[in-house]
């Protein structure tokens, strides 16, 4: 296992299915993890539930569509924690409908949460990687932005448009000892998609090569080593996680 010990890791959207896999992960090596939330009593219930597994994780209120409060966010964690080494960009949503039905709203929904959030955040956390000499920025995106998908345009282009950010802040900050790094679920048995009804759900399974869903858990082993000393060699780069359903 990774050994993050004295690093402070901040995941967003931590209360959710993938997030709170690498939430656990990242603490089960060593580091101190943050989280954000916009649904309070739900994050104090995961915190609550967090703790009776022997983790402690901190939570706080912020929206990542918005800079003011991600500005907030990583103030109120370096005075209280301690500034962020690893960064792990993974709240996102679904608007999904086919393009000519799309509203704006629909649209500027999914591109303020799954794009703008990574100038919000990331702003505020790269000048402090730089600066020490270590850092680690992982953007959760998706298969469907590597290979689009009917009714996902809003989304697609968002998680496409992630991999682009990684890929130039990469070069910008290779020398400085930060990593940047692109992870790319398939589909992940999480509430969303187990909610799916069953046939559906089987015609999905049927068309990835090893069989089934794939687990949270299998992601945030992914992100626990791109986090890792080990991986420093790993940067730009959009890691593919899929069971074998999209090829590149
Ligand atoms: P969930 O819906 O379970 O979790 C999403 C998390 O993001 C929640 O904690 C949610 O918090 C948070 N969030 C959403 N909007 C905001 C916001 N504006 N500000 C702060 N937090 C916000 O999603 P998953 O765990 O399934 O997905 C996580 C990531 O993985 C997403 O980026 C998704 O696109 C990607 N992904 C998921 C796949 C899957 O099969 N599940 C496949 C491929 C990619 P709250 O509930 O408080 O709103």
């Amino acid at each position: 296992m990774t050994n993050l010990k004295g690093k402070v890791a901040l995941v967003t959207g931590g209360t959710g299915g993938i997030g709170a896999a690498i939430c656990l992960r990242l603490a089960e090596a060593g580091a101190k993890v943050v989280t954000n939330y916009r649904n309070e009593e739900k994050a104090r219930k995961w915190q609550e539930a967090a703790k009776t597994k022997g983790f402690d994780i901190a939570v706080y209120q912020a929206d990542v569509s918005s800079l003011e409060e991600c500005t907030d966010l990583v103030k109120q964690i370096e005075a209280e924690i301690g500034p962020v080494d690893i960064l792990v960009n993974n709240a996102g949503i679904t608007k999904d409908t086919t393009f000519r039905k799309m509203t704006k709203e629909q649209w500027d929904a999914v591109m303020n949460i799954n794009l703008d959030s990574l100038y919000n955040v990331t702003k505020q956390v790269i000048d402090h990687m730089t600066s020490s000499g270590w850092g680690r920025i992982i953007n959760i995106s998706s298969i469907n932005g590597q290979k689009g998908q009917i009714g996902q345009t809003n989304y697609t282009a968002s998680k496409a448009g992630m991999h682009g950010f990684t890929m130039s802040l990469a070069q910008e900050v290779a020398r400085k000892g930060v990593t940047v790094n692109t992870v790319s679920p398939g589909y992940i048995a999480t509430e969303m998609v187990m909610a799916v009804p069953e046939e559906i759900r089987d015609k999905i399974i049927a068309g990835i090569p090893v069989g089934r869903l794939g687990t949270s858990e299998e992601i945030a082993a992914l992100v626990g080593y791109l986090c890792s000393e080990e991986a420093g060699f790993a940067t730009g780069a959009d890691f593919s996680i899929n069971g074998g359903q999209h090829m590149m």
